[in-house]
């Protein structure tokens, strides 16, 4: 069996599924690997490189006719009208937001394997959990970005010139990547608070120096799997109203929260906006296609509103670290890999429940039960109306 590498084609989007080292490992287990070439460039990965590691060096044609196509995203049409049937392609496909692509691969006859789905609470699945491999990179440069659109220190600062008081950093969304946040604004010396509607978000968030934060108007808000659910509209206007007094005194903002399947909750409003003092920075890790965690953030731009805050949309911060989110996603994907494999071969056994939990498509059906249950492809439910953007002044010169 071979298994291949092709380059991502989102913009902006400079990860590889595999390293060199990850091929090596692969080829021990007894299977070919196929590059296409250039698929490493982005994170500094040459063709030499996964060469030298034993793979082949092919042109993208070559590599989208393997048996197992790796990748990071999700595939372009143009890719996915490459596929045959009988192929099988790993990636984070995000089947629950992108119904439209399960349909097309299911139609085209390819076994559908998402990275985004593995039972995360699996002991066997954590080598293979690449949300949160993912996630704690994001959170990490979060926090990096923040401290360097701030116009302040984040530490305590006694100097000759005077004294810097420590920044205020409010995390909102205490998962992986709001953990990791926290721990990064920390070690650069700021003062940290955090808000999350799990209850056992309070320890963990206190385990890494932050001090947490609990609304009297919203009461607990866990959901299936670990997840938060969905607050319904009552919980989250109150949440809302009480979170802006918080955001007002704080000098950033991080904001990671994320209920699956459904766009990222709205947790700063306009209202909370404008009663940030000017120079405050917001980082909005749930800036997406679908709305963000702030109002009027803009996926991969930098705005400033007209009261002087600037919004970050970083949605997509694990491909500013390519490097290191490639090393650590292929080591997610061949530990995946080389559990589906059995004698060389890929081995897909339905009844057993990590498989059962990331197959999305197979025999040119949708297949997961999640994606099954619903009638009518239309999983994303919006958070609420869209609210009024804030007028943003467009910073072209920032990422
Ligand atoms: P996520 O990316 O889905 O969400 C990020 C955070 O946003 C979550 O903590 C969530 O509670 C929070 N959130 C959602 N709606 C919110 C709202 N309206 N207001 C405030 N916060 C809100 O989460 P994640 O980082 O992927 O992790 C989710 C859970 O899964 C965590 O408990 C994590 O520890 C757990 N997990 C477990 C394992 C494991 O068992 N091995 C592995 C990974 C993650």
């Amino acid at each position: 069996m071979n298994v291949s590498v092709v380059k991502e084609t989102a913009p902006g989007e400079r990860r590889v599924a595999l390293v060199p080292e990850a091929v090596a490992k692969l080829r021990t287990a007894g299977l070919e690997v196929l590059v296409e070439s250039g698929a490493g460039d982005g994170a500094w990965f040459t063709d030499d490189s996964y060469a030298e590691a034993g793979a082949s060096v092919v042109r993208r044609a070559d590599a989208l006719a393997a048996d197992v196509v790796l990748m990071v995203g999700r595939p372009d049409a143009a890719t996915v009208s490459a596929l045959r049937s009988g192929q099988a392609i790993v990636g984070l496909l995000s089947p629950l937001t992108d119904p439209d692509l399960t349909s097309s691969l299911a139609a085209a006859g390819v076994t559908a394997i998402s990275m985004d789905m593995i039972p995360r609470t699996l002991p066997r699945a954590q080598p293979m959990d690449a949300l949160s491999s993912q996630a704690n990179i994001a959170g990490y440069k979060a926090a990096l970005v923040a401290a360097t659109e701030f116009g302040r220190f984040f530490p305590l600062l006694i100097t000759a010139a005077g004294t810097a008081r420590p920044a205020r950093v409010l995390v909102l969304g205490v998962g992986v990547a709001g953990l990791q946040a926290i721990g990064t604004a920390r070690r650069l010396g700021a003062l940290v608070s955090a808000y999350d509607v799990r209850p056992e978000t309070r320890t963990e968030a206190e385990s890494v120096g932050a001090t947490f934060i609990e609304l009297s108007s919203v009461g607990p808000a866990g959901g299936e799997g670990g997840y938060a659910r969905a607050l319904t509209d009552d919980e989250r206007m109150a949440q809302q109203q009480e979170l802006a007094a918080h955001i007002a005194r704080h000098d950033v903002v991080i904001t990671t929260a994320q209920v699956p399947g459904r766009r990222p909750p709205l947790l700063v409003t306009d209202d909370a906006l404008k009663a940030m003092a000017a120079g405050s920075v917001i980082v909005d890790m749930g800036a997406s296609a679908l709305g963000g965690n702030v109002v009027g953030s803009v996926p991969g731009q930098t705005i400033v509103t007209e009261h002087g805050v600037t919004i970050v949309g970083a949605g997509a911060l694990p491909a500013s670290m390519p490097a290191a989110a490639s090393a650590m996603y292929a080591r997610n994907v061949s530990a995946l890999l080389l559990y589906l494999v059995k004698d060389g071969e890929l081995a897909l056994d339905p009844a057993d429940e990590l498989q059962a939990g990331v197959i999305v498509t197979a025999g040119g059906a949708v297949v997961h039960p999640a994606l099954r249950e619903q009638e009518a492809p239309t999983p994303v439910l919006p958070e609420e109306d869209e609210p009024t953007p804030v007028q943003p002044e467009e910073r072209a010169d920032r990422p």
